[in-house]
């Protein structure tokens, strides 16, 4: 399984739980990360983020059981405007690079409301066409979107019960150590705390795309 995301802490504050779900049934996890994060406003250490949040990444996926992580350049906040077929092609590799058969993304919305997210979804999504792999899309309940933008003022979307494919239990151990090796980001104020109480041990998925052959 590859997870395809926008930042260096989408892997664990995302679908870390899930990620970890996954490696601990035997399968295995790589993460392609597009962006080193650099345009970050939270800056929970001292010192650079872009070498910065490269470390916390690595740490963070050799704590889920990741096997490989790669970490790309591509501008943090303007992956909207990078070439699409470059993305794919970025992508594909990683798909080959691993043994890949299956992606992980982020919703489509892009879940938090970041644009970034949503443009690394879209590119998995293109590469899984050409490749035809199976994609699942993280994604939170309609009801915990809507209690955290009343109570925190973001734009996180969700989905109702019935647009859900799979509903996961999960062990959030794993995730709460790859969430630490991200100290730059995993501040006291962060909304994630609150989305993770509000999850408590369940994630959700949907099956964003399914491969028209089986092998
Ligand atoms: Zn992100």
């Amino acid at each position: 399984m590859l997870a395809v995301v926008a930042h260096p802490d989408d892997e664990s504050f995302g679908l870390g739980a899930v990620l970890a779900a996954f490696v601990h049934t035997g399968a295995r996890a790589a993460v392609l990360c597009l962006t080193r994060g650099e345009a970050s406003t939270v800056h929970g250490v001292e010192g650079d983020l872009h070498r910065l949040r490269a470390r916390e990444l690595a740490t963070a996926a050799a704590t889920l059981g990741v096997a490989t992580s790669t970490l790309l350049g591509y501008p943090d906040g303007a992956l909207s405007g990078v070439c699409r077929s470059r993305l794919v092609g970025d992508v594909g590799d990683a798909v080959r690079d691993t043994g890949t058969d299956g992606l992980l993304v982020f919703d489509p919305s892009g879940v938090t409301g970041h644009p970034d997210h949503a443009a690394a979804t879209a590119a998995a999504l293109a590469a899984a066409d050409v490749l035809d792999l199976p994609v699942l899309g993280w994604t939170l309940l309609a009801t915990v979107a809507a209690t955290l933008n009343a109570e925190r003022g973001t734009a996180f979307t969700g989905h109702a019960p019935a647009d859900i494919d799979l509903v996961v239990p999960v062990d959030r151990a794993r995730q709460r150590a790859a969430i630490a090796a991200h100290a730059s980001q995993a501040v006291p104020t962060s909304v994630l705390w609150r989305r993770l109480e509000l999850l408590a041990g369940t994630e959700h998925l949907r099956r964003l795309r399914a491969p028209h052959r089986r092998e």
